[in-house]
Parts: C-alpha cells; sequence; structure tokens
C-alpha cells in the first residue's frame, strides 16, 4: 500500500471518527450562504428599528399579522394551523402556532430575550452643572462601562402621562437629529484615571449624558441651560420635569447596523444579543405551517437583569399561556410541560484570537460553524444553570443532523473563567427539556457586536426544524 492510500485511509477513519471540525463555510452549498445573506438583509433592518424590548415588540407585533395571526382570546376555538399572538404589557411577546395534537404531547417552545445593555435614564434624570446640560443614568445589564463614553447615542422609550397619554420616544438616530454622548478624560489629564483599575477609572456616576449647553436667555437665573432643554422637551413633548417620573427612556448606541469585513461576511451592530436569536426565532414562527405539536416562540424582556419582573421569564406569563392552550385540549398545565421541549435561543461567546487565553479552544464556539449548542451555562462548578440531558442532547443532534443544519457546540469561556446565563433554567424548573441555541458573538454586550450572517441564517433553520421535525 502506498503512503498516499495510507494517508487516505486514516482520513477516511478520522471523518467516520471525530468530530468535523471543518470551517462552516467550506461545508455549506454556494445556493446556502446566499440564502443566508438574503436573510440577514431584513434582519439589518429589524436590528435598526428595534433597540429596545418595545420596539421589538411592535416590529414583531406586525410583522405577525401580516402573516396571519390574531390576538389570542381564550374564550375562542383554535383548529391546527391556527396563528396567535399574546402581547404582554408590550415588552414582551408570545406567538403561537397550534398544532395537529395541540398540547397534548407538549408543546415546542423557541424563546429569546429582546432586552439588551444600554443606560437607562434615572428617574430624576435632568440636572446643570457648571452650564451643561446632563442625564444621570442607570446602565441596564453587564456592561464595560468603559466602552460607552463618547459613542453617539440615541435616546427611546416612553414617557406615560397622568391622564393615560403614552408618548413614544425615538431621537437621535436619523442624520438630520442630534444625537448624545457620555464624555471622556483627555489623554493629557488622565495619569492618574489611566492608573486605575478599570472599575475604578469608570464607574457607573460617571456615566452621564451630554445633552445640551445654551441658556434659555441672558437672565442671571441660575440653571438656565437646564430650562432650555426642559422647555425644548416641553414644546416636543409636552413633558415637565415630574414626568420623568414614569418613564422608560434609554440612552443607546446611535449607530445603524452595517455589513462587517471585506468579504461582508459579517454584521457589526448593536444589540445583537439576543435580537440575534429573537428575528430568527420570529421568522421561524411565521414560517412554521402546522406543526405537530403546538410551537411557541416567546421574545422574553429582563434576561440581562436576571429575568425578574412580570415581562421576564421569572414571571408566570408563559405558563398561564400553556395553561389556557391545554385547557382548551382538556390537559392540565403540569402534564404539558413534562412533555414539553425547548430551544432557549441566546448568544454565545465566539473564540476571539485576539483574547485566546480567555477561551479554552476544543470547547468554543467559532464564527461560521453554525448555531451553537450550549449545554450548559452558568458558573463555577456548574452552579446556576440547567444542563441539558444527554438524552435531550441526542435528540437536538438527530433532528440538526437529519435537516442538515451547521451547529457546532461551546462552552461561555474558561472553566472558572467568569461565566453567565441564560433563562434556560427557568425553562428547565418548569419541567421541561431545554438547551441553549444561538449564535456566537464577538464583542458581546459592548456597543457594536459581531455575529456571521451564517451563523445568523443557520439559527433560523435550526429554529424551524425543531419546530417541525415529526417524530
Ligand atoms: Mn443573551
Ligand atoms: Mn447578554
Amino acid at each position: 500500500m502506498s503512503e498516499k492510500e495510507e494517508k487516505s485511509k486514516s482520513a477516511q477513519l478520522k471523518e467516520k471518527l471525530f468530530l468535523n471540525k471543518k470551517n462552516g463555510c467550506v461545508r455549506v452549498s454556494e445556493e446556502e450562504m446566499n440564502r443566508a445573506d438574503e436573510f440577514c438583509e431584513e434582519y439589518k433592518n429589524f436590528l435598526n428599528l428595534a433597540k429596545t424590548e418595545r420596539e421589538a415588540v411592535t416590529y414583531a407585533i406586525e410583522a405577525a399579522q401580516r402573516a396571519g395571526f390574531t390576538e389570542y382570546d381564550r374564550t375562542l376555538t383554535y383548529k391546527p394551523g391556527d396563528k396567535v399572538y399574546v402581547n404582554n404589557r408590550g415588552k414582551a411577546l408570545m406567538l403561537a402556532v397550534i398544532g395537529k395534537n395541540g398540547t397534548n404531547n407538549g408543546v415546542r417552545l423557541g424563546i429569546a430575550h429582546i432586552d439588551s445593555p444600554r443606560l437607562d435614564l434615572k428617574p430624576n434624570p435632568l440636572y446643570e452643572s457648571h452650564h451643561l446640560a446632563m442625564f444621570k443614568t442607570h446602565y441596564y445589564g453587564g456592561i464595560k462601562k468603559y466602552q460607552w463614553p463618547t459613542v453617539p447615542l440615541a435616546l427611546h422609550g416612553v414617557i406615560a402621562l397622568k391622564d393615560g397619554t403614552v408618548i413614544n420616544v425615538c431621537t437621535g438616530e436619523n442624520d438630520d437629529e442630534p444625537c448624545f454622548c457620555v464624555t471622556d478624560l483627555l489623554p493629557h489629564l488622565a495619569v492618574e484615571q489611566m492608573s486605575q483599575v478599570m472599575t475604578k477609572a469608570f464607574n457607573g456616576e460617571h456615566l452621564n449624558v451630554l445633552i445640551g449647553s445654551r441658556p434659555f436667555s441672558k437672565d442671571e437665573e441660575s440653571e438656565n441651560v437646564k430650562l432650555n432643554i426642559m422647555n425644548i422637551l416641553f414644546e416636543k413633548y409636552g413633558i415637565t420635569e415630574n414626568d420623568f417620573l414614569s418613564a422608560d427612556l434609554t440612552m443607546v448606541p446611535a449607530s445603524k447596523a452595517r455589513d462587517l469585513g471585506f468579504d461582508r461576511s459579517m454584521i457589526g451592530s448593536y444589540g445583537h444579543d439576543d435580537r440575534v436569536c429573537a428575528y430568527p426565532a420570529l421568522m421561524a414562527a411565521i414560517d412554521a405551517e402546522i406543526p405537530e405539536s403546538t410551537v411557541i416562540t416567546v421574545l422574553t424582556d429582563r434576561e440581562e437583569i436576571g429575568s425578574d419582573g412580570n415581562t421576564g421569564m421569572k414571571s408566570t406569563f408563559m405558563a398561564d399561556f400553556i395553561a389556557d392552550l391545554a385547557a382548551a385540549d382538556g390537559q392540565q398545565l403540569r402534564h404539558v410541560m413534562r412533555k414539553t421541549t425547548c430551544l432557549s435561543a441566546d448568544v454565545n461567546a465566539a473564540f476571539d484570537p485576539t483574547y485566546a487565553s480567555a477561551f479554552e479552544s476544543n470547547n468554543s464556539s467559532y464564527i461560521n460553524n453554525g448555531a451553537v449548542i450550549t449545554k450548559y451555562t452558568g458558573s463555577g462548578g456548574k452552579y446556576s444553570t440547567s444542563d441539558a440531558s444527554a438524552e435531550y442532547m441526542a435528540k437536538i443532534r438527530k433532528i440538526l443532523d437529519d435537516k442538515n443544519v451547521l451547529w457546532q457546540t461551546g462552552e461561555l469561556g474558561k472553566v472558572d473563567g467568569g461565566g453567565g446565563g441564560t433563562i434556560a433554567k427557568f425553562v428547565a424548573n418548569l419541567n421541561a427539556d431545554v438547551v441553549d441555541l444561538g449564535v456566537p458573538v464577538l464583542s458581546m454586550h459592548a456597543p457594536m457586536e459581531v455575529v456571521s450572517k451564517l451563523d445568523v441564517y443557520m439559527t433560523y433553520r435550526a429554529l424551524y426544524e425543531f419546530y417541525m421535525y415529526q417524530e
């Protein structure tokens, strides 16, 4: 036997016995790659239109209604293929497609979150200092605070008035609108700042947003710059300073989603975590025709701060909805939940060669290798995680392989390197089978995060095939 044949024999055996670690780009067809690029065009639009959970819910309801979804009414009878949605306070949304078996064999859940790290305004945000008008902020979610100064910011959110009116705010996104920013100290005077540890050099009270500098008039009154800003806000929105108390206002990066790289293979944007799974989950719900079991896509809020609150996954809103669907089938919630399966659609950290030491390369996810399955998250000795069972992992592997979905597996960085969680454990605690599946992200939680178009598309395919799979 020649040396060449010998090599090809071991190559053959490796192919049979080893994990396939080839780059995903060489494992998919050109047509599939084109479909990925095409899929991501509207995803970029979604990123630009839906920077907050409220905006994501608005976008999703409009898209769902166009696809035939109607608002759920528990007094009506639904048949297989019917499409309904439940809007939870404009901040979380559930989309269900009724299956042939309804809830009798459990439901299939796809859950992604639509909140992202950002700078929320404090309840009393507006002040003037040394003739500059500023907003005090309270950051939301896990941010590296040094990343946020000198980034153009836009103001999003709502102001609720005592008469019941709710004013939508979105300003700073268009080129002809003013933007805002957190200032930073010039390097010339930053000797002390630069010698501090990062958590000290930038703390939460440094994240003040500059919003104005001209006084209202030439009067000698104090706080005339603040007065001028309040007057502008009164003229634009009809609000007074008291109205900030009943507002959900937030500063987010004003930038738009853009193709990234000479090859346009990636997208750079604010808020991929977790819109990059929410959008595929929404599209999978819209494309699910008549599934075997009822499928429910949940777009949830509050994940970045631990899922507490009535629009987060620790709330009963999802279980209550499933209980209503179960009752219509003559079932009880607990019997439905124990047969329910779930993909918790959330991102993982993509291996970053610049910070290779934070990762364990055999168990990291990589850009362009497809949807990443994360068996468990948590920290330390697997604390605070649900850890999907071997049997459930086998089931998901089979679905993805049968349907030729490009996928990979990954842990969140090195053991004891830090950690994090997703909503998986809250769903598992309801007695369902659940595992995380989503998109690998570079620079997660930064004002600009990076994902690969191929991975976004494969996450859509994974969710869709999971929804439609015939047991
Ligand atoms: Mn996330
Ligand atoms: Mn996150």
